[in-house]
């Protein structure tokens, strides 16, 4: 018998080894309790057994606490492909996506117990003692001459159970006749048995329940494609314009999977995971659709986790990013939609994991098909599509009359010249918005930053509102009435006077979603508003709320930040106005073009989605800029060619792979020292391939300060070999007398 266990711990170290007592019967994947350090206690993950005595002393595994495995085989696998990939430890992924509620931790015993994860429980209901036979059912239903209801709801359970051993009805399907039943159950005719929710097992999916639109023949020649591409490539690329019903197609693919038993799961970002999609996704699905992200509370996830982990497959879960880490048995079918959506990439805490890559692998490893869609892919993925890597499916033409809208370039600054510019709308959004009312349609107004003034700022003498913890300026708040920080939540009010110079009330400048509602709210009195950003929509039921009342009708505009973007069908806007596209082009990022493009492409392909056909005006200062213009033709293919051959020049992805080092501290010149020696190192290992260090375009954050390192590996060199000794430099960044303090992450494939 093997005496020792390597477990995992959530902790930035990871991987432990304890001593295993006579007779205490582990295997890989079950949770055990262990103490770490002088007392404090875990739940640990035992990862692999064996019987090589370590050279330090062992504490003993204190006590098995799951029978069955926590994991599966395959997330095990998945868990170590992520923190060898992303250059983190085991035991960071363990606290990121294990859910909360079931690694229990605490300083004694008692806190361990009261920590741990009580999971939750169903009442239900069985028949008596006896009744399922025909003569006692008949002599039971006597006694209850007087209580008809009472006897008809016995006789319905009795049906329901269709005399199976063991049967039972949950309470809770029995609606208002609950109360009854509870009758039922003091005079011993039912009886009532407490049981796990997860081990309840779920109801088989009936596929002729599902929901489902039939598909048009464009969508129905993508459907066919995408399972002929499946057959010869695991993973393909649906490129399908927006509006082009790709979700329905997805569904199709869905019920046939679910029929056969399989498990889905289906990626969306986290954006749309509270809007419309979720609900047509319920509405083909019903309680069968398991809804998995960030609003999800502990408990509801440890839920979820347990469900999955008991269920033989037959799942369909919705989820953002972090549900790739569900123990989903069977997996089929992975959907990623929008598939270029950069908050797939997790950028805090580690793992530092991209959920598309991450969901390609793991579809492989499982023997399931993987569908990554799009209307603006990313061009990493549009590159594997091309290249053959990928398979490929497009879809040229909008559902039904719809069709894509008219995109419109408006040059603000000769709007501005001509005096055709009323505060920050130009003639032609104006006059277009103005007859979209007049003819009772509605409108989305975008702009990417919400509060109403981005900068505050004196005039005589130069001073800008700062945070004092971040290097950002603070944005002005009007309805709460102060300054913010949108780093970290610092906020102070507004100053009467410069602190600087004395002089009086500072300009707000800039342009925030508040200050359009109020400019548009002016200029079209009659006019119902409505704004969607992160304030207004601070919840998701408010969130919900505001999204609905525009849908019913009850609202003319719409303002609203990228929250607006995503997964949106609302058939009555035939209007979409970008008021400036100037902040999303002179993003410093080789990613600016490509996102900016995704971005407005996005936001304009919300018009015209029903039968009229929409319009977008776009307003800016650089009205020939190329990616407008491309936005303006639908040239996504354009943008990608020369995006390409400009990130062929410089050696960036997909011709090459980043890696960017961090390192942050709260002393500025300990980080700048200890990056400068990092830095060093590296140059002897990677040579001309390392970067800086150059302090980031956000130099502090909540008082500590940053520097980063690249690190650009072209293709063809083995990144496992880079990464490797990437590690061990970290290894004597944390091992070094001076810098050990200076805490240092490494994020590959950076967005
Ligand atoms: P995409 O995700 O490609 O942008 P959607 O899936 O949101 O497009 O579809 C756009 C609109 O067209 C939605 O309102 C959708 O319900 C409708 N639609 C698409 N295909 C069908 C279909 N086959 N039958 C009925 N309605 C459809
Ligand atoms: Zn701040
Ligand atoms: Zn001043």
């Amino acid at each position: 018998m093997e005496k020792f266990a390597d477990i995992v711990v959530p902790v930035a170290r990871g991987v432990f080894t304890f001593r295993v007592e006579e007779g205490m019967p582990l295997r890989p994947g079950v949770g055990v309790e262990v103490v770490m350090g002088a007392r404090k206690r875990y739940l640990g993950i035992v990862w692999r057994l064996h019987g090589e005595a370590p050279a330090f002393r062992t504490k003993p595994v204190e006590r098995l606490l799951t029978a069955e495995p926590l994991l599966t085989p395959l997330q095990m696998r998945l868990w170590e492909w992520v923190a060898d990939y992303y250059l983190c430890s085991l035991g960071d992924v363990m606290r990121f996506a294990l859910p909360a509620a079931l690694k229990p931790a605490g300083l004694t015993e008692d806190e361990f117990r009261s920590e741990a994860y009580r999971p939750a429980t169903v009442r239900c209901l069985r028949l008596g003692e006896g009744l399922a036979d025909e003569e006692a059912f008949r002599a039971a239903c006597g006694q209850l001459r007087r209580a008809p209801a009472q006897e008809a709801l016995l006789r319905r359970v009795r049906e329901r159970l269709a005399g199976a051993d063991g049967a039972f009805v949950l309470r809770s399907e029995l609606g208002t006749s609950a109360p009854l039943a509870d009758k039922l159950v003091a005079r011993g005719l039912l009886r009532e048995e407490v049981r796990e929710t997860a081990a309840c097992g779920r109801p088989a999916f009936r596929p002729e329940e599902a929901a489902l639109a039939p598909l048009t023949p464009a969508q129905e020649q993508a459907r066919q494609a995408i399972v002929a591409s499946f057959a010869s490539c695991g993973t393909t690329l649906l490129w399908g314009v927006t509006g082009s019903g790709k979700t329905e197609i997805y569904l199709h693919l869905i019920a046939d999977v679910l029929a056969r038993g399989g498990s889905v799961l289906y990626l969306m970002p986290e954006i749309a995971m509270t809007a419309q999609l979720v609900a047509r996704v319920r509405r083909a699905f019903g309680d069968r659709v398991i809804v998995y992200h960030s609003k999800c509370t502990d408990r509801q996830r440890a839920e979820i986790y347990r469900t999955l982990l008991a269920s033989p497959g037959g799942e369909l879960v919705l989820g953002a990013r972090s549900a790739i880490f569900l123990p989903i048995g069977n997996l089929r079918l992975v959907v990623v939609d929008e598939e270029h959506d950069a908050s797939y990439k997790q950028a805090e805490p580690a793992p530092r994991y991209q959920a598309r890559d991450c969901v390609v692998w793991l579809a492989r490893q499982a023997g399931a098909k993987c569908l990554l869609a799009s209307a603006t892919p990313s061009i990493e993925t549009w590159v594997n599509a091309r290249g053959g890597k990928y398979g490929f499916v497009k879809l040229t033409e909008r559902y039904g009359e719809a069709r894509l809208p008219q995109v419109q370039i408006s040059d603000s600054q000769r709007a501005f010249r001509r005096g055709e510019r009323r505060q920050h709308f130009d003639k032609l959004l104006l006059d277009s918005l103005g007859a979209v009312l007049e003819r009772g349609a509605q409108a989305i107004l975008f702009q990417n930053r919400r509060g109403f003034a981005p900068w505050v700022a004196c005039e005589p003498c130069g001073w800008v509102a700062r945070c004092p913890r971040c290097s950002v300026t603070l944005t002005y708040h009007k309805q709460r009435q102060r300054l913010e920080c949108h780093m970290c939540g610092y906020v102070m009010p507004l100053p009467h006077q410069c602190p600087q110079c004395g002089a009086p009330s500072p300009q707000l400048m800039g342009l925030g979603t508040e200050k359009i509602e109020e400019e548009v709210a002016a200029l079209f009195p009659a006019a119902r508003i409505l704004r969607l950003d992160r304030d207004t929509a601070s919840s998701p039921s408010r969130y919900r709320a505001i999204v609905e009342t525009f849908e019913r009708g009850e609202a003319d505009i719409l303002v609203g930040t990228q929250m607006l973007a995503k997964g949106f069908d609302f058939p009555r806007v035939e209007l979409v106005g970008v008021l400036n596209a100037d902040s999303l082009l002179n993003f410093p990022d080789f990613r600016a073009a490509e996102r900016a493009f995704q971005l407005l492409t996005q936001v304009t392909g919300r018009a015209g989605r029903a039968n009229a056909r929409g319009e977008a005006i776009i307003q800016t200062s650089q009205p020939e800029h190329p990616v407008l213009r491309r936005v303006q033709t639908l040239d996504y293919e354009g943008m990608v060619a020369a995006q390409l051959a400009e990130r062929s020049l410089f050696g960036y992805p997909p011709y090459g792979k980043l890696i960017v080092v961090t390192l942050r501290h709260r002393d500025a010149t300990l980080v700048a020292e200890a990056a400068a020696w990092l830095a060093a190192q590296m140059r002897r290992q990677f040579a001309k391939r390392v970067f800086g260090p150059h302090a980031p375009v956000i130099e502090k954050v909540n008082e500590e300060s940053c520097q980063e390192i690249l690190l650009k590996i072209e293709n063809g060199l083995s990144a496992a070999t880079v990464k490797t000794a990437l590690s061990g430099l970290l290894a004597a960044v944390a091992d070094h007398a001076r810098y050990r303090k200076v805490f240092v992450f490494c994020d590959v494939d950076p967005q």
